[in-house]
Protein backbone atom coordinates (compact mmCIF):
# COMPACT_ATOMS: atom_id res chain seq x y z
CA UNK A 1 0.00 0.00 0.00
CA UNK A 2 1.67 3.50 -1.39
CA UNK A 3 1.75 6.53 1.36
CA UNK A 4 -2.03 7.53 1.46
CA UNK A 5 -2.71 10.94 -0.34
CA UNK A 6 -6.32 11.15 1.36
CA UNK A 7 -7.46 9.65 4.82
CA UNK A 8 -10.40 10.08 6.53
CA UNK A 9 -11.09 9.13 9.86
CA UNK A 10 -14.13 8.72 12.17
CA UNK A 11 -16.05 11.25 9.19
CA UNK A 12 -19.38 12.09 10.18
CA UNK A 13 -21.95 14.33 7.93
CA UNK A 14 -25.03 15.75 8.65
CA UNK A 15 -28.02 17.94 7.06
CA UNK A 16 -29.64 19.47 10.00
CA UNK A 17 -31.02 16.61 12.14
CA UNK A 18 -30.11 13.64 9.53
CA UNK A 19 -27.05 11.93 9.48
CA UNK A 20 -25.55 10.83 6.30
CA UNK A 21 -22.37 9.33 7.47
CA UNK A 22 -20.96 7.71 10.32
CA UNK A 23 -17.42 7.05 11.17
CA UNK A 24 -16.05 7.01 7.63
CA UNK A 25 -12.67 5.36 7.14
CA UNK A 26 -11.39 5.52 3.63
CA UNK A 27 -7.85 5.89 2.54
CA UNK A 28 -6.47 7.05 -0.94
CA UNK A 29 -2.92 6.16 -1.57
CA UNK A 30 -0.80 7.86 -4.17
CA UNK A 31 -1.35 6.80 -7.59
CA UNK A 32 -3.89 5.20 -6.80
CA UNK A 33 -7.06 4.86 -8.35
CA UNK A 34 -10.35 4.13 -5.95
CA UNK A 35 -13.57 2.76 -6.66
CA UNK A 36 -16.61 4.26 -4.16
CA UNK A 37 -20.07 2.58 -4.98
CA UNK A 38 -22.67 2.12 -3.54
CA UNK A 39 -26.92 2.37 -4.09
CA UNK A 40 -29.03 5.43 -4.47
CA UNK A 41 -28.49 7.63 -1.09
CA UNK A 42 -25.80 5.36 0.38
CA UNK A 43 -23.53 8.63 0.99
CA UNK A 44 -21.01 8.55 -1.79
CA UNK A 45 -22.00 12.65 -2.99
CA UNK A 46 -21.86 13.29 0.36
CA UNK A 47 -18.53 12.05 1.21
CA UNK A 48 -17.09 13.79 -1.44
CA UNK A 49 -18.64 16.87 -0.68
CA UNK A 50 -17.06 16.62 2.53
CA UNK A 51 -13.45 15.70 1.01
CA UNK A 52 -14.35 18.82 -1.08
CA UNK A 53 -14.74 21.09 2.07
CA UNK A 54 -18.27 21.58 0.72
CA UNK A 55 -19.61 20.13 3.49
CA UNK A 56 -18.41 20.99 6.84
CA UNK A 57 -16.26 18.29 8.92
CA UNK A 58 -14.75 18.04 12.84
CA UNK A 59 -11.62 18.53 12.78
CA UNK A 60 -9.18 15.74 12.31
CA UNK A 61 -11.73 14.24 10.10
CA UNK A 62 -10.09 14.51 6.66
CA UNK A 63 -6.51 14.69 6.13
CA UNK A 64 -4.91 15.70 2.63
CA UNK A 65 -0.91 15.28 2.05
CA UNK A 66 -0.94 14.39 6.04
CA UNK A 67 -2.24 17.99 6.66
CA UNK A 68 -5.76 18.03 8.34
CA UNK A 69 -7.79 19.88 5.79
CA UNK A 70 -11.17 19.27 7.80
CA UNK A 71 -12.12 22.91 8.36
CA UNK A 72 -10.98 24.31 5.40
CA UNK A 73 -13.31 26.20 2.45
CA UNK A 74 -14.17 23.88 -0.93
CA UNK A 75 -11.75 27.23 -2.44
CA UNK A 76 -8.87 26.08 -0.26
CA UNK A 77 -8.96 22.55 -0.25
CA UNK A 78 -9.05 22.86 -4.45
CA UNK A 79 -5.68 25.41 -4.02
CA UNK A 80 -4.13 22.15 -2.07
CA UNK A 81 -4.64 20.26 -5.43
CA UNK A 82 -7.95 18.23 -4.86
CA UNK A 83 -10.09 18.68 -7.80
CA UNK A 84 -13.77 17.58 -8.31
CA UNK A 85 -16.28 15.99 -11.51
CA UNK A 86 -19.54 17.23 -9.49
CA UNK A 87 -22.49 14.80 -10.16
CA UNK A 88 -24.68 16.76 -12.38
CA UNK A 89 -21.42 18.57 -14.29
CA UNK A 90 -22.94 22.17 -12.59
CA UNK A 91 -21.37 24.11 -15.20
CA UNK A 92 -22.23 27.58 -15.47
CA UNK A 93 -24.65 28.10 -18.34
CA UNK A 94 -24.33 31.64 -18.97
CA UNK A 95 -20.42 31.41 -19.45
CA UNK A 96 -19.14 29.98 -22.81
CA UNK A 97 -17.16 26.54 -23.00
CA UNK A 98 -13.85 28.14 -22.89
CA UNK A 99 -15.07 30.06 -20.11
CA UNK A 100 -15.76 27.08 -18.08
CA UNK A 101 -13.15 25.69 -18.51
CA UNK A 102 -11.05 28.89 -17.40
CA UNK A 103 -13.02 28.64 -14.07
CA UNK A 104 -10.78 25.79 -13.35
CA UNK A 105 -7.37 27.57 -13.86
CA UNK A 106 -8.04 29.73 -10.83
CA UNK A 107 -6.25 27.88 -8.79
CA UNK A 108 -3.06 28.49 -10.34
CA UNK A 109 -1.61 25.35 -9.96
CA UNK A 110 1.42 24.24 -12.09
CA UNK A 111 1.50 21.11 -14.14
CA UNK A 112 0.67 19.55 -17.85
CA UNK A 113 -2.88 20.92 -17.52
CA UNK A 114 -3.79 24.04 -19.86
CA UNK A 115 -6.54 24.66 -22.59
CA UNK A 116 -4.32 23.57 -24.94
CA UNK A 117 -4.10 19.86 -23.30
CA UNK A 118 -8.03 20.06 -22.70
CA UNK A 119 -8.49 20.63 -26.24
CA UNK A 120 -6.32 17.73 -27.22
CA UNK A 121 -7.96 15.32 -24.99
CA UNK A 122 -11.51 16.59 -26.44
CA UNK A 123 -10.95 18.08 -29.27
CA UNK A 124 -14.59 19.13 -29.90
CA UNK A 125 -14.30 21.28 -26.88
CA UNK A 126 -12.10 23.28 -28.85
CA UNK A 127 -14.52 23.58 -32.13
CA UNK A 128 -17.07 24.23 -29.59
CA UNK A 129 -14.88 26.78 -27.24
CA UNK A 130 -17.17 29.65 -28.22
CA UNK A 131 -20.50 28.38 -27.91
CA UNK A 132 -22.86 28.51 -24.17
CA UNK A 133 -22.01 25.36 -22.47
CA UNK A 134 -26.01 24.43 -22.41
CA UNK A 135 -25.85 23.83 -26.19
CA UNK A 136 -23.87 20.93 -26.12
CA UNK A 137 -25.02 17.26 -25.45
CA UNK A 138 -24.84 15.53 -22.49
CA UNK A 139 -21.13 14.17 -22.77
CA UNK A 140 -19.80 17.14 -24.16
CA UNK A 141 -20.69 18.64 -21.13
CA UNK A 142 -19.37 16.12 -19.01
CA UNK A 143 -16.29 16.42 -20.90
CA UNK A 144 -16.34 20.18 -19.75
CA UNK A 145 -16.72 19.33 -16.08
CA UNK A 146 -14.01 17.08 -16.47
CA UNK A 147 -11.35 19.50 -18.34
CA UNK A 148 -12.39 21.93 -16.18
CA UNK A 149 -10.95 19.91 -13.17
CA UNK A 150 -7.64 19.01 -14.97
CA UNK A 151 -7.41 22.93 -15.15
CA UNK A 152 -6.57 23.04 -11.72
CA UNK A 153 -4.26 20.84 -12.18
CA UNK A 154 -4.98 18.53 -8.84
CA UNK A 155 -3.01 15.73 -7.70
CA UNK A 156 -6.38 14.45 -6.39
CA UNK A 157 -9.73 14.43 -8.69
CA UNK A 158 -12.92 12.90 -7.78
CA UNK A 159 -15.33 11.68 -10.14
CA UNK A 160 -19.17 11.69 -9.19
CA UNK A 161 -21.18 9.63 -11.17
CA UNK A 162 -19.89 10.93 -14.45
CA UNK A 163 -21.76 8.03 -16.44
CA UNK A 164 -25.06 8.97 -15.03
CA UNK A 165 -27.69 10.10 -17.68
CA UNK A 166 -25.25 9.52 -20.41
CA UNK A 167 -25.82 7.27 -23.71
CA UNK A 168 -23.51 3.95 -23.34
CA UNK A 169 -20.75 4.64 -26.12
CA UNK A 170 -20.33 8.60 -24.73
CA UNK A 171 -19.60 6.06 -21.34
CA UNK A 172 -17.25 4.15 -23.22
CA UNK A 173 -15.02 6.89 -24.72
CA UNK A 174 -14.80 8.90 -21.51
CA UNK A 175 -13.74 5.33 -19.50
CA UNK A 176 -11.49 4.79 -22.17
CA UNK A 177 -10.07 8.56 -22.10
CA UNK A 178 -9.78 7.82 -17.96
CA UNK A 179 -6.35 6.07 -17.98
CA UNK A 180 -4.91 9.16 -19.94
CA UNK A 181 -6.66 11.47 -17.59
CA UNK A 182 -5.39 10.31 -14.83
CA UNK A 183 -2.11 9.68 -15.72
CA UNK A 184 1.66 9.08 -14.25
CA UNK A 185 0.92 10.05 -10.54
CA UNK A 186 -2.31 11.38 -10.56
CA UNK A 187 -4.76 9.86 -7.70
CA UNK A 188 -9.07 9.46 -8.25
CA UNK A 189 -11.31 8.50 -6.87
CA UNK A 190 -14.18 7.21 -8.77
CA UNK A 191 -17.73 7.51 -7.70
CA UNK A 192 -20.39 4.66 -9.48
CA UNK A 193 -23.43 3.04 -9.63
CA UNK A 194 -22.10 0.84 -12.64
CA UNK A 195 -20.41 -1.70 -10.60
CA UNK A 196 -18.66 -3.30 -13.33
CA UNK A 197 -17.43 -0.02 -14.84
CA UNK A 198 -15.58 1.15 -11.34
CA UNK A 199 -13.69 -2.01 -10.45
CA UNK A 200 -12.93 -2.31 -13.99
CA UNK A 201 -11.00 1.07 -13.66
CA UNK A 202 -9.55 1.11 -9.94
CA UNK A 203 -7.32 -1.20 -8.04
CA UNK A 204 -9.24 -0.75 -4.73
CA UNK A 205 -13.11 -0.45 -3.98
CA UNK A 206 -15.12 0.77 -1.02
CA UNK A 207 -19.15 -0.20 -0.81
CA UNK A 208 -21.29 2.50 1.12
CA UNK A 209 -24.63 1.36 2.57
CA UNK A 210 -26.94 4.27 4.93
CA UNK A 211 -23.39 6.33 5.74
CA UNK A 212 -21.39 3.69 7.15
CA UNK A 213 -18.67 1.44 4.98
CA UNK A 214 -19.74 -2.31 4.41
CA UNK A 215 -17.02 -2.96 2.10
CA UNK A 216 -13.08 -2.69 1.68
CA UNK A 217 -11.23 -4.59 -1.01
CA UNK A 218 -9.17 -5.07 -4.06
CA UNK A 219 -11.05 -4.07 -6.90
CA UNK A 220 -9.35 -7.17 -9.18
CA UNK A 221 -10.21 -10.33 -6.18
CA UNK A 222 -13.68 -8.62 -4.21
CA UNK A 223 -16.65 -11.07 -5.07
CA UNK A 224 -19.77 -10.44 -6.51
CA UNK A 225 -21.04 -12.39 -2.88
CA UNK A 226 -19.60 -9.86 -1.13
CA UNK A 227 -20.17 -7.02 -3.21
CA UNK A 228 -24.34 -7.68 -3.54
CA UNK A 229 -24.45 -8.19 0.24
CA UNK A 230 -22.35 -4.79 0.98
CA UNK A 231 -24.14 -3.00 -1.76
CA UNK A 232 -27.64 -4.07 -1.01
CA UNK A 233 -27.47 -5.90 2.95
CA UNK A 234 -28.84 -9.12 1.97
CA UNK A 235 -26.90 -12.26 3.05
P1 LIG B 1 -27.11 9.13 -5.26
O1 LIG B 1 -26.56 7.99 -6.00
O2 LIG B 1 -28.59 9.17 -5.25
O3 LIG B 1 -26.47 10.44 -5.56
P2 LIG B 1 -25.51 9.05 -2.85
O4 LIG B 1 -24.95 7.75 -2.43
O5 LIG B 1 -24.61 10.01 -3.52
O6 LIG B 1 -26.79 8.79 -3.72
P3 LIG B 1 -26.10 11.20 -1.06
O7 LIG B 1 -26.56 12.10 -2.14
O8 LIG B 1 -24.79 11.44 -0.43
O9 LIG B 1 -26.14 9.69 -1.55
O10 LIG B 1 -27.22 11.15 0.07
C1 LIG B 1 -27.05 10.47 1.31
C2 LIG B 1 -28.26 10.72 2.18
O11 LIG B 1 -28.31 12.10 2.54
C3 LIG B 1 -29.59 10.39 1.49
O12 LIG B 1 -30.46 9.83 2.46
C4 LIG B 1 -30.09 11.76 1.06
O13 LIG B 1 -31.50 11.79 1.03
C5 LIG B 1 -29.54 12.68 2.14
N1 LIG B 1 -29.26 14.02 1.62
C6 LIG B 1 -28.43 14.34 0.59
N2 LIG B 1 -28.40 15.66 0.39
C7 LIG B 1 -29.20 16.22 1.32
C8 LIG B 1 -29.60 17.55 1.65
N3 LIG B 1 -29.13 18.61 0.97
N4 LIG B 1 -30.48 17.71 2.66
C9 LIG B 1 -30.95 16.67 3.37
N5 LIG B 1 -30.62 15.39 3.12
C10 LIG B 1 -29.77 15.15 2.12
Amino acid sequence: MPDPILQTRGLDAHYGDFQALYGVDIEVGEGEVLAIIGANGAGKTTLMRSITGLLRNGPGQVAYHGQDISRLRADEVAARGLAMVPEGRQLFPSLSVRENLMIGAQVARSGPWDLAAVYKLFPILEERKDQASTSLSGGQQQMVAIGRALMANPDLILFDEISLGLAPIIIKDIYTALPGIIGEGMSAIIVEQDITKALSVSRRVYCLQEGRISLEGMSASVSREDISRAYFGIE
